[in-house]
């Protein structure tokens, strides 16, 4: 764990200023100091000040940029970037399907890039005892921080899964108290889809403002607002996976009867897929083959049309017009995604005299959970650590 001494321990101010830099640098990859100075808005002197530090905290150092004008000595300029190589975080991806794992410095990569991947068991004990499989091979040491990327209604403040409609099982066990047993660092729970949308956020700050939704074996989202994930007063929102579709009368996991995500997780558009085309299997090559030959065609018309009547709704609530779709639907050739945005933008009130769009892109959560334990575990604001558990 990194500790910030005593006598280092920045005003609330300071802190924010701490966070900006190295917001900043993670989006910039690396800059010069006067850079960095004038895009967060803070006085040189000040800036050099918390880059020396982070410095000396081994969380940045300097590299020379033979590109940069010489300084008056004739120095070549340096460039400061934050440490992309010792491993401060262990992220866990845990999955329906599959947990996976990495280990992640400070300066995360973009794109996700798992060490280690093994398949989610059915029990806690079992679940344990990969975990500490997975550690025999990770060789970390020091860490500061579990970062875990779990699915369902998750509260983070207090580490704990309430409701898991696709993994019942986590919803009984303290997964925290179970990865303390096999690692010595605080622990951060963080929903799957707020970790992808902060992973989101970090590829591309140029959009502040959208909803990422994502297909997996779930259906769910993430909402950011000005650049921050958005804080609902229950520790739950964008479940957009469990908004009722008449006429559909699956059973959701959750409960209930004809939730959308019966017919657009994984499992129920490999369903649909099936139903509408007798004699195909149903597997997710056999779609991807049959979309990429035939296009979009009635069956896959109708979900996507079930899906951007409940996005469209969404943005219509949230005052939002730039939606990220991740998961599966993004893995299928781009005129799904095309087909969504153009339903979305036909449904979405900013449509009529606006523009509405839909992207699709890759899942980030390596570099959205890197994000939260910077912000929760290495520079927490006040009444923030209390978040990890320290
Ligand atoms: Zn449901």
């Amino acid at each position: 764990m990194v500790q910030i001494k005593s006598r280092a321990i920045p005003s609330s101010l300071r802190r924010v200023n701490e966070r900006t830099l190295v917001s900043l640098l993670m989006r910039l990859g690396h800059a010069s100091r006067a850079q960095l100075a004038k895009t967060a808005g803070i006085s040189q002197p000040t800036c050099g000040k918390i880059i020396d530090e982070l410095i000396t905290l081994g969380l940045a150092h300097e590299v020379e940029d033979s590109s940069a004008a010489r300084d008056c000595a004739g120095r070549p300029g340096r460039m400061v970037q934050l440490d992309a190589q010792r491993p401060r975080f262990l992220a866990i991806q845990f999955d329906v399907n599959e947990t996976s794992f990495a280990l992640v410095p400070v300066g995360a990569k973009v794109e996700d890039c798992w060490n280690l991947k093994v398949p989610t068991t059915d029990s806690a004990q079992g679940w344990l005892k990969q975990a500490r499989a997975a550690a025999g091979k990770l060789k970390c040491q020091d860490l500061c921080g579990v970062l875990v990327s779990v699915p369902g209604i998750v509260d983070e403040r207090a580490g704990k899964i309430l409701f898991s409609p696709n993994l019942h099982w986590s919803e009984t066990a303290d997964l925290p108290a179970l990865i303390a047993q096999v690692w010595n660092a605080p622990v951060l729970l963080i929903q799957e889809n707020r970790a992808a949308a902060l992973g989101q956020l970090f590829a591309d700050p140029s959009r502040p403002d959208f909803l990422l939704v994502d297909f997996g074996q779930g259906v769910g989202g993430a909402i950011v607002e000005s650049g921050r994930l958005f804080q609902s007063p229950l520790p739950m929102n964008s479940e957009l996976g469990h908004t009722p579709i008449p006429g559909n009368r699956r059973q959701c996991g959750c409960g209930a009867v004809g939730c959308l995500e019966t017919k657009l997780a994984l499992p129920g558009l490999l369903r649909c897929f099936a139903e509408a085309n007798r004699g195909q299997p149903e597997t997710w090559e056999a779609l991807e083959a049959h979309v990429r030959k035939q296009g979009v065609r009635p069956w896959l018309t109708e979900c996507l049309d079930a899906t951007a009547g409940v996005i469209a709704g969404s943005l219509n609530v949230l005052g939002l017009r730039y939606v990220v779709i991740t998961g599966s639907l993004a893995q299928l050739p781009s005129i799904v995604v095309d087909h969504l945005s153009a339903a979305v933008q036909g449904g979405a009130l900013w449509g009529r005299f606006g523009e509405v769009t839909c992207v699709g892109a890759p899942r980030r959560r390596i570099a959205g959970l890197a994000a939260a334990g910077i912000d929760r575990l290495l520079l927490p604001l006040e009444g923030e650590r209390q978040m990890a558990g320290d």
